[in-house]
Formats: C-alpha cells, sequence, structure tokens
C-alpha cells in the first residue's frame, strides 16, 4: 500500500492507499466521534456523526466511507461539522428513552458521552420529543433487547449478518418506521439465535444487553481482567469484570487474536458457575460414607500417609494419577512430575485419552508432531475447506464462524463429511453423509479419485513425502463403486469431493473427535495426512491438516507430559538420554518404562492391580465409556482422591477431597488448539480455602518427601522452558498480547504459526496405507440402531461448569437423545416423548428429540448430563494404537418408556 499524503485540521498527515480518512484520523490522534463505525464491521455510514468538511466538496461527507486522497484537506472539527453532527445527535435523542439512571450502559455508552460532550441540554432540544413505545424484548435468558434505546446504527445487524454469518437480526420496515426486528419479528427467544453475544459486544448504547448482568455493577466499579475462555481449544481472549469477588459480565476482548472479540454462549454466559454455591470451599475427607470438612493439614496428611502405605504395600505400579485438559499447563506440568517422583511410574494420563490420542499418535507417525499444523485465522484464506467429524458450529463457534466467513466473503468452497446434518452442512458446496465408522474408507475413496484424474501434487510427493507407493497400491483398490457400498455415500459424490479438493490451490482439512473416537482413530488420522500429503496441502499457509481440540487446555496438558509414555514436550520417557536429562533436573531416578492410559487404569482399578489414584480436575465417572463397569472400577479401589472445584459424580466416589481454584482464581497459562501459548490471569480471590492446584500437589510432594516449591506459577514455566525444546522460548513475560505458538525454542524466537515448512518435522512426510476395518460393535437384530456420542453448543463436557450456569442450563435444561423422524415413527415415538435407551452396557430415560439432523438408523447423545449418562451405553473397545475408546459409535435399541 502506497503512502498518501493529507491535510487534517491544519496538520500534514499520512496514511495508506485504501485507507478512509477516519481510519487515517485515528492512526494521527485525531478524533472523530461515530456512532454506527465499529473496526470489525463492515462500513456502513449510516449514523453520519463521522461526518468532515472536505475542501472542494459541496456537501459533508461520512469519513468513515470516503477514502483518502493525496493532498486532501479535511476540516473535522469546524463549525458547520460541529452543527451538522449536533442535529444528527439531537434527532437521536428525540426518539431514545433517555433513562440513563438505571441504563445498564450508563458510564459506556456511546450516545450519552456524545450528548454530554456536545453539551446538549434534553430540555432544550431542537426537535420535538418523540417517545418510542416498542416493547422491550426479555423472553431470552441471556439478552434483553430494548428497542427505544436503539439508535438505528446497524452495528447488531452488521454483527449478526457479516460477522457470525447469522441471520436472526435484521432491519424491517422502510423510512421512518424502519426497525431492528429478531426472526420474522418474534420475540428473540423463539427464534434460532444461538445467544452468540456479538450484536451486544458492539451496540454502542443500551439497547442490547446481558439479563444475568443487570444491577449487578456499574461500568465504572467494575474491574477488568483480560484472560482466556475456559471451554473450548479455540483459546477465545476474554475480559472479565468483576465486581465485590464475583464475574458480573463477560466481553471478548476486541484485541484476542484468535477470537478479535467474538465469543460464543458459552465464553460470554457461562461464567457464574465460578460463584456458585456449590463450589467446594474446604477440603473433604470421608468418615463412615459421609464427607466431613477438614483442615488442609488432615486432608494432606491423610493422602499421603494412604499413597505412602498403598506404595509400601503393593509397590509403585499399584498408584496411578489424571491430570486435567482443563487445568493450566502449570498445573498440568506439576502433577505429572508428582507422579513421576513420587509415585515412582508413568502411570499419569488425562481426557486426551479419550478425545485425541488419535492425532497425536497419527500425525506423529506421518508428519513428526501431532498438533494442529497451521493457525486458526489462516481458514480465513483457504479456497477449499474440508470438515470431517467436526461439528464445528457447535464444539468450536468461533472457528465456524471463521468457516462461514470465508465462504460468505471470498467465495471459498466447502466438503462436509457427517453422518449427521450438523449446521455447517447449509453453508456446504458438498456434503457427504457417510455411515458412522467408514472414513477409512471414505478418505480412500476420495484419494482414488485425486489420483485417477491426476490431481495429486508430483512434485510435493516426491521431494518431501515417503512411502507413496505402497500407499497407492491400496488407495487404488477403493473405487467411488466400492466406497458407495461402504460408506453409502455415492460415487457421484465422492468424485465432486474429491475434484473440489484435488483443485484447491489452498485446501485446509479440520477435524474433531467424529475423526478420532473410533477403534481406526489412528487410521482415520493417518488417512487425513495421507490427503493433505497427496495433495501438497500442508508446510504451507491457510492449509494442513488441523485438528480442533475439545477443551479449553488439552493441547498443554499433552505437550506438558500428562501422557504415560512422554515427558513434557513429547520427549520419550523409554529413552535414556531423555530419562537422564530429567533424573538430572529433578535429583531422583525415574522408571523408563511407559506408564498406563486412562482406559487401562480403569481396568487394573478392576482387576485389583491399581490400588490408589488421584484425580486432578477430571471426571471419567462422567467421561469414560462404559461407566457401570468404571464405577465397579474405581469402587474397587483402596483409595481414591479427587482435587475439583465442585463436587462431580468421581468426587463423590472419594475418600479425601481436595478443593482446587476455579481458572478465574489463579495464574497460568493453556494453549490453545493451535498451539498458541496464553495468558490465563487471576480475577478474583480462590474461594474459602481453595487454592491452586499446582501449589496443592506441590504440598503433596513436599509431605512425600520430595520439595518441590515454586514461588508462582511463572516459576514453573521457567523449569517447563529449561526441559521443554518446543516451549524453551516461553516465558510469562512473554505472552502478554498475543501469546506464542510452538516450537518457540528460544528467547528471541516469534514461535511458529504453520508446520513443516519446508521439511516435516520427521524429515520426511510419511504416507501410510490404510485399510478399513468396521467398527467394534454395529447394529444387529438385538440392538438395531447405531449411538453416537458428542456435545451441544451450550455445554461444556461433563456438564460440571455448564449445568450450573443459569443462562446455559436454561437453554438446554435437558438430555436430547436425537432420532430421525422415520426411525420415530417405526418406533411410535413422538418430539418430546420419554424414551429408554439400551446398550449391551447399560441404560439411560430422556426425552425424544426428533429431528432429520439423525440419519435414518442412528441416534445421537450429548454426553453432558449425569441424569441420563450417555457413557452408561457407549463401548470401551480401544483403538489398538492409541487406546481411545470408541466413543462415537456402538449399537442400542430404543423404546418409548
Ligand atoms: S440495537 Fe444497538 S447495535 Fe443494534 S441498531 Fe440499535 S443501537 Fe445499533
Ligand atoms: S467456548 Fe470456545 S469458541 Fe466459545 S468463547 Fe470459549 S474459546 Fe471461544
Amino acid at each position: 500500500m502506497s503512502e498518501v499524503e493529507l491535510t487534517i485540521d491544519g496538520r500534514r498527515v499520512s496514511g495508506r492507499s485504501g485507507q478512509t480518512i477516519l481510519e487515517a484520523a485515528n492512526e494521527n490522534s485525531i478524533h472523530i466521534p461515530t456512532l454506527c463505525h465499529h473496526p470489525r464491521l463492515p462500513i456502513s455510514g449510516a449514523c453520519r456523526v463521522c461526518v468532515v468538511e472536505i475542501e472542494g466538496a459541496p456537501r459533508l461527507e461520512a469519513s468513515c466511507a470516503t477514502p483518502i486522497r493525496k493532498g486532501m484537506i479535511v476540516r473535522t472539527d469546524s463549525e458547520r461539522v460541529r452543527r451538522a453532527r449536533r442535529m444528527m445527535v439531537e434527532l437521536l435523542l428525540t426518539r431514545h428513552k433517555v433513562h440513563c439512571l438505571t441504563c445498564e450502559s450508563n458510564g459506556n455508552c456511546d450516545l450519552q458521552d456524545l450528548a454530554y460532550q456536545m453539551e446538549i441540554d434534553m430540555d432544550s432540544l431542537s426537535f420535538e420529543i418523540e417517545e418510542p413505545d416498542e416493547p422491550i424484548d426479555s423472553s431470552s435468558p441471556a439478552i434483553i433487547r430494548d428497542p427505544s434505546k436503539c439508535i438505528l446504527c446497524g452495528r447488531c445487524v452488521a454483527a449478526c449478518q457479516d460477522e457470525r454469518v447469522e441471520h436472526i437480526l435484521g432491519f424491517v420496515e422502510r423510512g421512518s418506521d424502519v426497525r431492528v426486528a429478531s426472526g420474522m419479528s418474534q420475540p428473540l427467544f423463539e427464534t434460532d439465535c444461538t445467544y452468540c453475544g456479538e450484536c451486544l459486544q458492539v451496540c454502542p448504547t443500551g439497547a442490547l444487553i446481558e439479563k444475568q448482568s443487570r444491577f449487578m455493577g456499574r461500568w465504572w466499579e467494575l474491574e477488568r481482567v483480560e484472560t482466556t475462555c475456559p471451554y473450548c481449544g479455540v483459546g477465545c481472549a476474554l475480559e472479565l469484570y468483576v465486581k465485590d469477588g464475583r464475574i458480573v459480565k463477560v466481553r471478548g476482548a476486541e484485541g484476542g487474536v484468535e477470537n478479535m472479540g467474538s465469543l460464543c454462549v458459552k465464553g460470554r454466559f457461562g461464567y457464574d458457575w465460578v460463584n456458585s454455591p456449590d463450589r467446594l470451599t474446604t477440603p473433604l475427607i470421608k468418615r463412615e460414607g459421609k464427607f466431613e470438612p477438614a483442615t488442609w493439614d488432615e486432608a494432606l496428611d491423610q493422602v499421603v500417609s494412604k499413597f505412602q502405605e498403598l506404595k509400601k504395600r503393593y509397590g509403585s505400579s499399584a498408584l496411578a494419577g489424571l491430570a486435567s485438559a482443563k487445568c493450566t499447563n502449570e498445573d498440568n506440568y506439576v502433577f505429572q512430575k508428582f507422579v513421576r517422583v513420587c509415585f515412582g511410574n508413568n502411570n499419569v494420563d488425562h481426557c486426551a485419552r479419550l478425545c485425541h490420542a488419535p492425532t497425536v499418535a497419527g500425525l506423529s507417525k506421518a508428519f513428526g508432531s501431532g498438533a494442529m499444523t497451521n493457525s486458526i485465522r489462516e481458514l480465513l484464506g483457504a479456497d477449499v475447506i474440508f470438515v470431517t467429524g467436526s461439528n464445528t458450529t457447535e464444539n468450536h463457534p468461533v472457528i465456524a464462524m471463521y468457516i462461514k466467513q470465508v465462504i460468505a466473503e471470498k467465495g471459498a468452497r466447502l466438503i462436509v463429511a457427517d453422518p449427521r446434518k450438523i449446521d455447517l452442512v447449509d453453508h456446504a458446496t458438498v456434503w457427504l453423509r457417510q455411515r458412522g465408522g467408514t472414513d477409512v474408507a471414505l478418505l480412500n475413496g476420495l484419494m482414488n479419485v485425486i489420483i485417477g484424474e491426476g490431481l495429486h501434487d508430483e512434485e510435493f510427493i516426491w521431494s518431501r513425502c515417503e512411502n507413496f507407493e505402497e500407499f497407492k497400491r491400496t488407495v487404488e483398490r477403493y473405487t467411488p463403486d466400492l466406497v458407495e457400498e461402504i460408506t453409502g455415500v455415492s460415487a457421484d459424490k465422492i468424485r465432486e469431493a474429491a475434484i473440489l479438493f484435488g483443485g484447491a490451490e489452498k485446501a485446509s482439512i479440520v477435524f474433531s473427535m467424529g475423526i478420532t473416537q473410533h477403534i481406526t482413530g489412528t487410521d482415520n488420522v493417518l488417512s487425513t495426512a495421507n490427503l493433505a500429503m497427496l495433495t501438497g496441502n500442508v508446510g504451507r499457509e491457510s492449509t494442513g491438516v488441523n485438528p480442533l481440540r475439545g477443551q479449553n487446555n488439552v493441547q498443554g496438558a499433552c505437550d506438558l507430559g500428562a501422557l504415560p509414555n512422554v515427558y513434557s514436550g513429547y520427549q520419550p520417557v523409554d529413552d535414556e538420554a531423555t530419562r537422564i536429562k530429567f533424573e538430572e533436573a529433578w535429583g531422583v531416578p525415574l522408571s523408563g518404562e511407559p506408564g498406563i492410559t486412562v482406559v487401562e487404569m480403569t481396568n487394573a482399578a478392576y482387576n485389583g492391580d491399581l490400588k490408589g489414584l488421584y484425580v486432578m480436575g477430571e471426571n471419567p465417572l462422567m467421561s469414560d465409556p462404559d461407566l457401570n463397569h468404571v464405577r465397579e472400577a474405581l469402587d474397587k479401589l483402596e483409595f481414591l482422591v479427587v482435587q475439583d472445584i465442585f463436587l462431580s459424580e468421581t468426587a463423590q466416589m472419594a475418600d479425601v477431597v481436595l478443593p482446587a481454584a476455579s481458572f478465574a482464581e489463579k495464574e497460568g497459562t493453556f494453549t490453545n488448539t493451535a498451539r498458541r501459548i496464553q495468558m490465563v490471569r487471576k480475577a478474583i480471590e480462590p474461594l474459602g480455602s481453595c487454592l491452586p492446584d499446582w501449589e496443592i500437589v506441590c504440598e503433596l510432594a513436599g509431605r512425600m518427601g520430595y520439595n518441590m516449591s515454586y514461588g508462582s506459577a511463572s516459576d514453573v514455566m521457567e523449569e517447563i522452558a529449561a526441559l521443554t525444546p518446543i516451549y524453551g522460548g516461553v516465558h510469562h513475560e512473554r505472552l502478554e498480547g498475543d501469546g506464542l505458538q510452538w516450537p518457540c525454542p528460544s528467547q528471541d524466537h516469534p514461535g511458529t504459526a504453520f508446520l513443516h515448512k519446508d521439511r516435516f518435522t520427521r524429515g520426511r512426510g510419511r504416507f501410510h496405507a490404510v485399510e478399513y476395518v468396521p467398527p467394534a460393535e454395529y447394529p444387529d437384530e438385538e440392538y438395531p440402531l447405531l449411538l453416537t456420542t458428542g456435545r451441544l453448543l451450550q455445554h461444556f463436557h461433563t456438564g460440571t461448569m455448564t449445568r450450573r450456569s443459569e443462562v446455559l442450563d436454561t437453554l438446554i435444561p435437558e438430555c436430547p437423545v436425537e432420532i430421525n423422524p422415520e426411525d420415530a415413527r417405526r418406533l411410535g415415538v413422538g418430539d418430546g416423548d420419554e424414551v429408554r435407551v439400551k446398550s449391551r452396557r447399560g441404560e439411560i430415560t430422556a426425552g425424544a428429540k426428533v429431528t432429520e439432523r439423525s440419519p435414518v438408523g442412528s441416534v445421537f447423545i450429548p454426553f453432558h448430563f449425569s441424569e441420563a449418562a450417555a457413557n452408561l451405553l457407549t463401548n470401551a473397545a480401544l483403538d489398538p494404537s492409541s487406546k481411545i475408546p470408541e466413543l462415537k459409535v456402538c449399537a442400542v435399541r430404543l423404546e418409548k418408556k
């Protein structure tokens, strides 16, 4: 962009070609007021408050919509400009219910500020006041819309339509009757609004506000703390607004590198659980089957003496620990160190085993690194995006927003492969509705066509990859016709998708647990890697294999060694040199034998081999497959310690419960799905006697005879950096602003936006010949329906937090069992009917939701609801390579209750 010189208010300033007068003025610290402009939204020019005088121009121009020109002379504050602006603001005020006294936006309202700056007296407006009489819409639990405070700036409409690519808010009527309406002029609650809250974030007045924040504090009374969202792996930057030790409001941080101010319903409205009366605030010891409050000394001493006794009696292998994808990097590092040093084994794992273990296993084999190859916002540069096994709009809503934006604004094409008719299908060019558990066949079919059509990237394959011939021989057998038979997707659709993907200049693959939670999870991931290498779509911007991590810090918990086979940074425990490095750093001998995984821990407890388990922030009694078996296994333990923020289903079975601080009560870092390490900041003091997880673990280590004391979470990160090459340059003070994406090996390294540029981490990318293998359990006569499990937009993981959020639990208070209308008709089930769902392992009762989203012969049940725990039904059959259970496919039968 070339430099453009102009004069604003008598000052010679420079801007860049393509900039508007408003942008150039802002950059040169010249303030022009505006009401409709928002830097994230398209230019509207509606409010005309930003008008300026341009020498030679007959009329005043809106500075937000007028590009700068060389030699232009602009006056932003002339008498004529001031008069025009004042008239606009007075006109707005004549139709505005000026109720500043109790308006939630008092102190944070652009209209109020302008009226004040212009010294406007409401008693002497130049125009007659016409009090608007449109009713307030408070139908939804999340947002109040007060049309009498609306100035028709259009920001909310642009945010809803252009930014989120939803079409809930819009203008209706014309001329002086024009107004903003939701849906077909229905109350908001009757529309399909997802309550992302983008509209209220950009509203310059009090026309849109958070319902639960009403009367909780004036803007000037609130302390603002910037932190990272505790829910999904996108890692949105949040602003927590705090008063008297409570979070009273959340806004998206406009400078947040991953979200640019946007949030989803969970990030924006799901925070009240932090101050829930259900929070654990004191240690608990179970005596005669009942929990009793205890002091920290009593509880910690009991934990230590019991672990020491079990270790002495049964040996080190009788103890294990579960770390947590919800806790910080520092918590997880300290936890895995505790297990390795104090238990003396590598029996540490966490729920990544249940979501993305195949990603780590598969991508490590193919590329040498098990993480998302590219950055989130690179999706905005892709020509084709292939989303497979990811219900992105519900599980990673802000990433789905980018996908919809690049389609709507830049004409990118979307291929969706999913048995369910997920929301993204409405935006797709091609939808491949495969049978559950047939992903390898489908991907092989796509690659068969790509090779047959000569759309593969020979140059990339021969210069960067290996084992192509063996892979090709396998793929050649997966003709579109054969794949149609296996997957149910027509050969024509397979060809269409393959040609679209193979013909793209920049194609990006996005996947999630629909790919990984299978006994063939690792094979599925290897197939996505094959597809990227085959078409040369890796190692470049806006391409790559992009696994979306489910929980806020599942990437970080893996990175920091909360896995049984690796120390932090994926350094193998069975590599002697690595082991010696950690022994020297930690000053103790370490085991070189990999430990056991999540499901293996359950089985070991069931078989009597595991006697003591320490669980930090996990809830296996909801998240693991075959819950009846898990319950029996936990029951057989001699000692169970749970450290958590709530008395979860698992905590209820514990012998000792240790109360932990929530994300809002401690410092540390989370690593998002795109390898970005970001700060988590303390906003309120820990409730009761809660402590940050890492501090509790250090207390236990000290009592077990190993001194593990750090002055702060930042000190923990210093140790991480010293021992972990991919985090070598990561220090808390470097994480202000955008954070850092690993690999970041040294203090002066800027971090890495995309991996495998010029060279794969393992040298050459390796193709794998992968054959289709059917799921472990398919429907049969006795159990004729295929069950798939997953998440809902409004809830998170095992529901411990979101079920205690008033807005979220009001939006979805009960577990829905999604069933296709055809199956529902055949079984005599109506929408809302109570149904019993049974598998070979258990049964649940819940309400039916009759919907075309589920394919015929299939039911979908989310796993957030303890009263209808989907994992009572699921199958614990494991992927032999990554040991993930097959949570996405099992056989059930359903009957009306
Ligand atoms: S509701 Fe707010 S953002 Fe929407 S048009 Fe009215 S004032 Fe503007
Ligand atoms: S849950 Fe995910 S998408 Fe939603 S606000 Fe949090 S990080 Fe962002």
